[in-house]
């Protein structure tokens, strides 16, 4: 089988390596579909762990199942979870399943033909598709299960003020899925193509990064967003970001800037207006379902967002488009075509 061995964005190689056999316990899947997320081409974040089978949003069928295993056959059409908590830790018990401390096994990358799904993958993290959610659509679960988590923990109410900073694929799955609570959207981005897009799928309003936001924001809207979402690493988002907040809103970091790139956080003026700061990473079970239900009623839709399909031999492109963000927004691997 082909499959692809990333080292850094600008060197992931094609290679041959044999089609794994399950054990008693695994199965192996023939991946369809697999997105490109922004996570994967974060060179700090991804490195340490490099070289690397990349790719966790997956849409697969199952094509080989262990002689143990009893829920699975041939021919079912599922999503796998990267990895899963242990749902008995203290923080799992809290509701902290990104922060778990007993993840011992990774699903290994999507941006290949198989995947051999390890034991516990198998029992806890793999997830029947239904019918009504293509390969391609079953790409965006993770990823929207992450912004259901970060919209869950600011809170965000019916009828809120919300301001989306950054308007790729997860600004864009923010704005959609805060429509669906009859929100008010202003959405900022650098980049007009994307503004352009925002507007079509629902902002209220769009503002141009590169002008003074909190200003354009006051003036369009008369005050401050109750909920503002950082979906960008740029530190110049951030400096806006503090000022677009109203007193008794909250600020999520979905996206953060690298390590090198300390913020200075201005806690006196958070501090007598009671403004949040909150990070939000990655997603847990119970998000997963969220994010399944919400595609498969229909409630968002994600087929306008795909705009490229690509084999696994043009992967080294698909990391192109999403880094570059000028003509993509959701980058598809599709490993058995081309
Ligand atoms: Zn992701
Ligand atoms: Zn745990």
């Amino acid at each position: 089988m082909k499959v692809s061995i990333w080292h850094n964005n600008k060197d992931i190689k094609i290679e041959e390596t044999p089609t794994p056999k399950p054990g008693p316990k695994e199965m192996l899947v023939k991946v369809h579909s697999c997105g490109i997320c922004g996570s994967d081409i974060v060179e700090w974040y991804r490195l340490p762990r490099a070289p690397l089978v990349q790719g966790h949003e997956i849409g697969a069928e199952v094509v080989e199942v262990g002689q143990s295993i009893k829920n699975y056959r041939p021919g079912d059409r599922v999503m796998i979870a990267p990895k899963v908590p242990c749902l008995k830790c203290s923080y799992c018990k809290n509701g902290h399943y990104p922060a778990c401390s007993n993840v011992k096994e990774r699903l290994p990358g999507g941006f290949a033909q198989y995947i051999l799904v390890p034991e516990v993958l198998v029992e806890k993290g793999t997830y029947r598709l239904p019918d009504s959610i293509s390969y391609d659509q079953s790409t965006f679960i993770e990823p929207l299960a992450c912004v259901v988590r970060a919209q869950h923990l600011a809170g965000i109410k019916q009828g809120q003020t919300v301001l989306v900073m950054g308007c790729g694929m997860s600004g864009l799955l923010h704005l959609k899925l805060a429509k669906t609570k009859k929100c008010t959207i202003i959405a900022t981005d650098i980049n007009k193509t994307r503004l352009e897009f925002a507007k079509k799928i629902g902002a209220d309003t769009v503002i141009d990064a590169s002008e003074n936001v909190p200003e354009r924001l006051t003036a369009e809207i008369g005050r401050k967003a109750d909920v503002v979402v950082l979906n960008t690493s740029a530190l110049s988002a951030i400096d806006q970001a503090w000022k677009c907040v109203d007193k008794g809103g909250c600020l999520v970091f979905f996206a953060v800037p690298g390590p090198d790139k300390p913020v200075t956080i201005p806690i006196n003026i958070l501090w007598t207006q009671e403004i949040k700061v909150l990070t939000s990473y990655y997603c847990g079970p119970p998000d997963i379902t969220e994010a399944i239900k919400l595609l498969e009623a229909g409630t968002i839709e994600v087929d306008d967002l795909v705009t490229h399909r690509l084999p696994l031999e043009d992967i080294e492109k698909g990391f192109r488009l999403v880094i570059e963000g000028q003509e993509s927004i959701k980058v598809i691997i599709r490993p058995h075509e081309g």
